[in-house]
C-alpha cells in the first residue's frame, strides 16, 4: 500500500535510542494526517540493535526493519532504505535522534509550499563540540563553493526528498551528504529549513573528525569529476595527459638536437624530467580510454545494488568467553520503559533559498 512518507533512518549500534527513536517519531506522525512508514536500516551493528529493531515491530507498525549482512557504511544504509520506500517523500534521519521528528510535519509544508524537490535541514544551533563545528562550517563553505548548491549545512542528515528525485539515483561511498547539490545540477529545487538539533544522548558517534574530513575533501574532488566528467573522463585524464605530453615531448625533442649535434644529455636533469612528462602523458591517456570503457560497462547492469540484506534480524550476541549471560542485558521493553523522552526545542524555521525547476537524476 503506498504511503506519503517513508522515513529512512540508518542505524548502527543505537540499541538505547531506538526506543525512544521510534516512541518520538510515531508520537509526532500520528498526530498528523499523513499515511507513513519508518525504515530503520540496520546497518550490521554489533549490538542489539537489530533484534530491539524485530522486537518493536510489535508496538509500531509502521515499523519496516533492513538487516543489512554487515556495516556497508550510511550511505548504503540509506539506499537500501530509498530501495524499499513506498513514500511518496523520503524523509532521512539519524538514529540518534539528533535530529527532532517533530520538524518532519514542517518540511513536508515547505516542501508543499515551495514546490520544492529536496528539503534539506539546517542545524542552525547546533549541539556537537566546537571542533566539530568549525570544521562541518568550514566543509560547508568548501561544499557550497565546489557545487554551487548555496546550503548552511550539506551534512545535515533530516532532509525530505520527493520520491521521483531519488528514484534513478543511486548513491555510493559517504555520498548520501551532497544528494542536495546532485540533483540540484538536474535541475531539481532545494530548499533550506531551519531544524532543531541535539546534543546525543546515547552512545557515540560514529565518526572521527580528522578521518571524515578528509573523506569529505576526496568526495568533493570525486563529485566535481563525476558531475563534470562522468560521460566524459578521457576529457580530463586525457587533457591532463597532454599537458604532460605536449612540454616533454619538446623537452625531448630539444634534447635530441643536443645529442645530434654532439653534446651530452645523459646527465640533464631536463632528460628526467621530459622522460617523467613523457611517461606521466602517455599514462594518462591510457587512463582516459580506460575510463571511456568504464563509463560503458557502467551504464550496462541496470538496477545493480550496493548491498546484500539478510532475511532477518542478527541472532542475539552471543555470550563472552568468560560466562556472561545473553539476559544480563536489559531487554528491549524494559528498555522501552525507561522512558527518556528527549528534550522538545523549539527553534525558528525559516524556508530559504531555491534553485531551478523540474527534477531528473543521476546516479554517482
Ligand atoms: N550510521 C550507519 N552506519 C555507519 C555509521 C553510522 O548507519 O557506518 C548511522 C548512525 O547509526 C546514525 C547516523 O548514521 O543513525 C549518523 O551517525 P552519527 O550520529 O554517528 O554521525 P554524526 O551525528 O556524528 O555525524
Ligand atoms: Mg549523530
Amino acid at each position: 500500500m503506498s504511503k506519503d512518507i517513508s522515513i529512512i533512518v540508518p542505524i548502527y549500534n543505537e540499541e538505547e535510542s531506538l526506543p525512544h527513536l521510534l516512541e518520538r517519531v510515531s508520537e509526532v506522525m500520528r498526530a498528523t494526517k499523513y499515511k507513513w512508514e519508518i525504515i530503520c536500516v540496520d546497518d550490521g551493528s554489533s549490538d542489539d540493535s537489530a533484534q530491539i529493531m524485530e522486537d518493536l515491530k510489535a508496538d509500531y507498525p509502521e515499523l519496516k526493519p533492513l538487516y543489512q549482512r554487515r556495516n556497508y557504511g550510511q550511505t548504503a544504509a540509506m539506499q537500501a532504505g530509498f530501495d524499499h520506500a513506498e513514500g511518496d517523500v523520503f524523509v532521512t534521519m539519524d538514529g540518534d535522534l539528533q535530529n527532532d521528528p517533530a520538524d518532519i510535519p514542517m518540511m513536508m509544508d515547505v516542501l508543499k509550499k515551495e514546490n520544492a524537490d529536496i528539503v534539506s535541514g539546517w542545524r542552525r544551533k547546533r549541539k556537537d563540540d566546537d571542533f566539530r563545528n568549525f570544521l562541518s562550517r568550514t566543509a560547508n563553505k568548501l561544499v557550497s563553493k565546489m557545487t554551487e548548491v548555496d546550503l548552511h549545512d550539506t551534512g545535515c542528515s533530516l532532509k525530505a526528498y520527493r520520491k521521483e528525485v531519488m528514484e534513478n539515483m543511486r548513491i555510493y561511498g559517504e555520498l548520501h551528504r551532497f544528494i542536495p547539490a546532485v540533483v540540484s545540477q538536474f535541475g531539481a529545487k532545494v530548499v533550506e529549513v531551519e531544524v532543531t538539533h541535539h546534543a546525543r544522548a546515547f552512545g557515540t558517534s560514529k565518526y572521527g573528525n580528522i578521518g571524515r574530513m578528509f573523506r569529505v575533501v576526496l568526495d568533493l574532488i570525486l563529485l566535481k569529476f563525476l558531475l563534470r566528467y562522468i560521460n566524459r573522463p578521457m576529457h580530463a585524464f586525457g587533457m591532463t595527459g597532454m599537458a604532460c605530453l605536449v612540454p616533454g615531448g619538446l623537452l625531448m625533442s630539444y634534447l635530441f638536437l643536443i645529442k645530434l649535434f654532439g653534446g651530452d644529455i645523459g646527465h640533464r636533469p631536463l632528460l628526467f624530467l621530459s622522460v617523467m612528462l613523457i611517461l606521466m602523458g602517455v599514462q594518462l591517456i591510457g587512463m582516459g580510454v580506460l575510463g571511456e570503457l568504464l563509463v560503458r560497462i557502467y551504464h550496462e547492469p541496470e538496477g545493480r545494488r550496493q548491498y546484500i540484506l539478510r532475511a532477518g534480524p542478527r541472532l542475539r550476541k552471543l555470550p563472552k568467553s568468560d560466562g556472561e549471560k545473553l539476559d544480563e542485558k536489559s531487554s528491549p521493553d524494559e528498555k522501552l520503559k525507561k522512558k527518556a523522552a528527549p528534550k522538545k526545542a523549539a527553534a525558528s524555521k525559516t524556508a530559504k533559498k531555491s534553485t531551478a525547476k523540474k527534477t531528473t537524476a543521476k546516479k554517482l
